[in-house]
């Protein structure tokens, strides 16, 4: 056998053949490296586990963990069709029944006789019953529960391969593979930030004599992770700044000024200031790179037109990119209305357009002819080109990779168009750090006078007659409404079939007179877009919808937002939904129909708050350690060891000495920084050539 290499592919371990080897990448583990880093994601110890017996009369909402072996499972329907996934569980001192409801596929993944820890809070359900936000299958029927007084590592598994076995894997080969791991951090950066050596923190992890030493061991890792990433953004940025000159635009008073006397409505305090903040970025000689966050309704369009407008007074061109057809068919409606009474009409370019269209809005891009453009993808093939590109505006920016978001800019490659990018979703202070580094930020932090909070409201099974009735009452008065059905992710045949199921069932039974439109992520683009165009023109009365409908979706006439299992949905992302209504005059209302035995208390934390950066705070600590969605969500960036509620110190560390590293040494060229120059090859695609590859 070739000698031991951290690069070595794992198959080449003892215990690992073939078929393991395939099941391990499911996991993303290649290679030993990926082995030692694939850390748990929790412990167990004597002192967390309690005995079944004990749950028993614990008091209903109780916090508790408990570890047993499956006895039977089945799945129980309800009353209105929800199917509950039940499992009774057993360990030395009792029976303990589990419930998870509406998640009857479950009845695949946990069966009879493996051993299981659910964590949860105790429910009062024909009799106690633990309702797991959080479970673990730890082994199989030949597997022993584990010793008490013992810390125990919970590794993330797959089907066909438990955590057992990967923790037996890890066991058996950790010995050999600690002492090929070498530092990678200078001391220091250690010092500065409070923790130990690399091959120290990854003995921690996976072998630890306390759950604290363990997280001593985490810290050290979360912080390589930050660090590395600030590392990165401090040198994109640098080189962004430095690389090109910007454009100067200079205040014209023409479009813009115009703009401003038509306007129908007057600007709040908030777009005023963030038009100021944008202008005096585009009147400087450094290029802009701002993020405009607003929360849903905020006017956010508005403020960025005035941005396209100085640009197109400059001679420049403006492009406006948005993630669907539908929303750049939105801002080009907007764009018309507002700029009807000035002398500058804006291009649509989507994909729906027939050849000649497109052709006849790339000839007039390339011309000059065209000043504003809105469009999707459409605008970065690579037919589409201008003549003077200045500015570049991405909606929901987020929806976007970090290189498509590029191809627009490369669009001007000669002289480095300024790019604003907007965004609904409020990033906690923390997340935008580590996401962005020293972005530039404006907020849009007031709402336009007028309009009222939506009315929030928490409904039950047994209030869901009211519920459609008070539907019914808001179309009979001329306004439509949405019901949003959890299909989180979008493979989730089961979930699909309800969503399915329910607007059949609305539309033959509850509404046979009225118009249901259903959409939903598995269906064609242009099947969901023309049931959208049907919704916003009033056709469909009632729209249901799983969270495709999220995006900044704008239909002032709905007034009514039903959300069936909100206890499902993220706090930002309930938010999110909620604010599709409340967009125009009328009062707008969001009802919350949570299933049996959910936790009502985090939905009326959220129904008491319309104030959306509280809502992603209070979403952030909620989610906390493991599964960031919201570092996904909010700029395609994973963090996999790293949690933003806790580690906001570390965060605030690994900024600081990053800007200080790259200021100092701009492409980290000392010979003691090469091994941290390769780890940022190996986890970031074009890692090595941001820092070798350009000069400066
Ligand atoms: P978002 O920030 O969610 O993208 P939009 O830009 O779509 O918000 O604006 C939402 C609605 O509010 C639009 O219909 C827009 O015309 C309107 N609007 C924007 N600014 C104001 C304002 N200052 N006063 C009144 N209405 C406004
Ligand atoms: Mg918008």
């Amino acid at each position: 056998m070739p000698s031991l290499r951290l690069d070595t592919p794992v198959q080449f371990l003892k215990g690992v053949g073939e078929r393991r080897a395939e099941l391990l990448g499911r996991l993303e583990i290649r290679t030993v490296r990926d082995l030692l880093y694939h850390i748990p994601f929790r412990y167990l110890d004597a002192t967390t586990v309690t005995p079944i017996a004990r749950v028993r009369s614990a008091g209903a909402g109780a916090e508790v963990t408990v570890v047993g072996r499956v006895i039977s499972t089945g799945v129980i329907p309800t009353r209105r069709g929800l199917r509950v996934f039940q499992a009774v569980i057993r360990d030395d001192s009792g029976l303990l029944e589990c419930g998870w409801p509406g998640r009857p596929f479950l009845e695949r993944q946990i069966t009879k006789g493996s051993l299981l820890l659910c964590s949860g809070p105790v429910k009062h359900f024909h009799g106690r019953q633990l309702q797991p936000r959080e479970w673990v299958v730890l082994g199989g029927e030949e597997d022993e529960a584990p010793d008490t007084g013992k810390v125990l590592p919970v590794y993330r598994a797959t089907e066909g391969l438990t955590v057992r076995q990967i923790r037996r894997l890890v066991e058996d080969h950790l010995d050999r593979l600690l002492p090929l791991v070498e530092e990678t951090f200078p001391a220091a950066w250690r010092h500065a930030a409070g923790v130990g050596g690399l091959r120290d923190a990854l003995e921690r992890v996976h072998r630890p004599d306390t759950v604290a030493v363990a997280e001593e061991g985490r810290r050290r890792l979360a912080f390589e992770e930050l660090m590395l990433l600030q590392l990165v953004l401090a040198r994109a940025r640098r080189l962004a700044k430095r690389s090109r000159a910007g454009i100067r635009f200079t205040i014209k008073r023409e479009f813009t000024t115009q703009l401003r006397e038509h306007l129908p409505f007057a600007l709040t305090a908030a777009q005023k200031r963030c038009i100021k903040e944008i202008v005096a970025d585009q009147t400087s000689p450094e290029r802009m790179h701002r993020l405009l966050q607003g929360d849903v309704g905020s006017g956010k369009t508005v403020v960025a037109l005035f941005a396209m407008l100085l640009a197109a007074e400059n001679g420049y061109q403006a492009a406006l990119m948005a993630p669907t057809e539908i929303l750049a068919e939105q801002h080009f409606a907007t764009l018309t209305r507002l700029l009807a009474p000035l002398d500058l009409r804006p291009e649509l370019l989507v994909g729906r357009l027939s050849a000649g269209e497109k052709a006849a809005v790339r000839e007039r891009l390339a011309s000059g002819a065209a000043r504003l453009v809105v469009g999707t993808h459409a605008l970065i093939q690579g037919e589409v080109s201008f003549r003077r590109l200045g500015l570049v505006v991405i909606d929901e920016q987020h929806r976007f990779g970090v290189e498509q978001r590029a191809a627009l800019v490369e669009k001007n490659a000669a002289e480095g168009p300024d790019v604003l990018l907007l965004s609904a979703t409020p990033i906690p202070r923390t997340l935008a750090l580590a996401l962005y580094g020293d972005l530039d930020a404006s907020r849009l932090d007031e709402l336009p006078p007028g309009r009222e909070a939506v009315a929030t409201s928490i409904a039950s099974e047994k209030t869901r007659g009211k519920v459609y009735r008070f539907v019914r009452e808001q179309v009979a008065a001329g306004h439509q409404a949405y019901i949003i059905y959890p299909v989180i992710d979008e493979s989730e045949k089961v979930d699909l079939r309800a969503a399915t199921k329910m607007a059949e069932h609305l539309a033959k039974e509850i509404y046979p007179d009225l118009s249901v439109g259903l959409v939903h992520g598995r269906l064609p683009a242009d099947a969901r877009d023309e049931t959208m165009r049907r919704f916003r023109a009033g056709d469909v009365h009632v729209l249901v919808s799983t969270t495709v409908i999220e995006v900044g979706i704008d239909v002032a006439n709905a007034t009514v937002m039903v959300i069936e299992h909100p206890e499902r949905f993220g706090l930002a992302q309930l938010h999110q939904l909620r604010g599709r209504v409340g967009r125009g005059a009328a009062r707008s209302h969001c009802v919350l129909l949570p299933g049996e035995g959910a936790s009502r208390e985090r939905l009326k934390r959220f129904a008491a708050t319309q104030d959306g950066f509280r809502i992603a705070e209070l979403d952030l600590e909620e989610r906390g350690h493991g599964e960031l969605v919201g570092a996904r969500q909010a700029g395609q960036v994973t963090l996999r060891f790293a949690d933003l509620t806790r580690d906001t110190d570390l965060l605030e560390t690994a900024h600081r000495l990053a800007r200080d590293a790259i200021q100092a040494d701009p492409s980290l060229s000392a010979p003691a920084l090469q091994p941290v120059v390769v780890e940022i090859g190996r986890r970031f695609e074009r890692g090595l050539e941001l820092f070798r590859a350009i000069p400066g």
